[in-house]
């Protein structure tokens, strides 16, 4: 079969299961199999695909009609210049957690220790550590499948070995466990960073179905108000931040308001929300300062 027919092919496929982006899904799937770019479209549209490759591009669109995401499909999504390792144990790293890697960014200095809570595929923790120097990162998730997926992200792209040891020198760890309580000891960190699970339960099956079918339910459901886990976050922070150490959350559209007040009763100060591009709330940081530390 010609390359051309092959890609028209997959491109009726996917618009019939109602797939949003169908043309564009159906050319990234074809060259991720041919091995091609964008341009062999153009200049070589007649050339033949063997039956390999054309077998193999027939059943990533039959995934991809069951609307599986199609970086689940491909293995792999961008984020913050790096390629990221994903698979179904990992919710997909979003531009709008970009915000939170910039905001946090600002914050930190050479030598910090930062602690990722949910680290889900890993994304927050190893852009905050590929892009400065020095720091140490902890991340930690309740997921062991998602922590493998963190590991094997953090060892591609931080070149670092991640074997779990409690030495002080190690550049990034991962331990499981329900947030604070998978930590190994009593640590303080410079920086919190989250993006924890925060879609209200009654909201998630009116996702679209890339999401709510495929993406791990337990890193989107925040519970009935979408809050639980950013209330039990703040509740327990201020004893793993050093005082003036801060925290900073992705958060819901919505949800700036709740979850600064959270901070404000817990101790935190200069309490700031950031909007993403979209012009909607996404990030809500501030620093432990409690009353009586002073
Ligand atoms: N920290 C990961 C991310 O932002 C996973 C978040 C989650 O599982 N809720 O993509």
């Amino acid at each position: 079969m010609k390359y051309k027919e092959l890609y028209l092919y997959g491109a009726e496929k996917l618009k019939n299961a109602g797939v949003p982006e169908a043309e564009l899904d159906a050319r990234f799937l074809l060259e991720a199999v041919c091995h091609t770019t964008r341009n062999d479209m153009l200049l070589y549209p007649d050339k033949e695909v063997d039956e390999k490759q054309k077998e193999d591009y027939v059943n990533q669109i039959r995934k991809r009609e069951k609307r599986i995401p199609l970086q689940y499909i491909l293995g792999k999504q961008e984020f913050m210049g790096m390629e990221f390792y994903v698979n179904k144990d990992v919710l997909i790293p979003r531009q709008d957690t970009e915000i939170l890697v910039e905001e946090a960014m600002k914050h930190l200095h050479d030598g910090m220790h930062i602690l990722d809570v949910c680290t889900g595929s890993g994304c927050i923790l190893i852009s905050l550590l590929h892009y400065s120097n020095d720091c140490q990162g902890v991340g930690i998730d309740i997921s062991e499948a998602a922590l493998s997926v963190a590991k094997e992200n953090a060892a591609r792209l931080l070149e670092v070995n991640v074997e779990n040891h409690l030495e002080n020198q190690q550049k990034i760890s991962f331990w499981k466990g329900d947030l604070f309580d998978a930590l190994p000891e009593m640590d303080k960190f410079d920086i919190i960073v989250s993006n924890p699970p925060y879609i209200e339960t009654k909201v998630l099956e009116t996702l679209e179905p890339e999401v709510s079918h495929h993406e791990p339910l337990i890193a989107l459901d925040g519970k009935e108000d979408g809050l639980y886990f950013y209330r039990r976050i703040v509740e327990n922070a201020g004893k793993y931040l050093h005082r003036d150490g801060m925290l900073f959350f992705e958060i819901g559209y919505n949800q700036a308001e709740p979850v600064t007040q959270l901070m404000k009763d817990m101790g935190f100060i200069e309490v700031n929300v950031k909007k993403d591009y979209a012009g909607l709330d996404r990030v809500v940081y501030g620093t432990y300062l409690p009353m009586d530390s002073l």
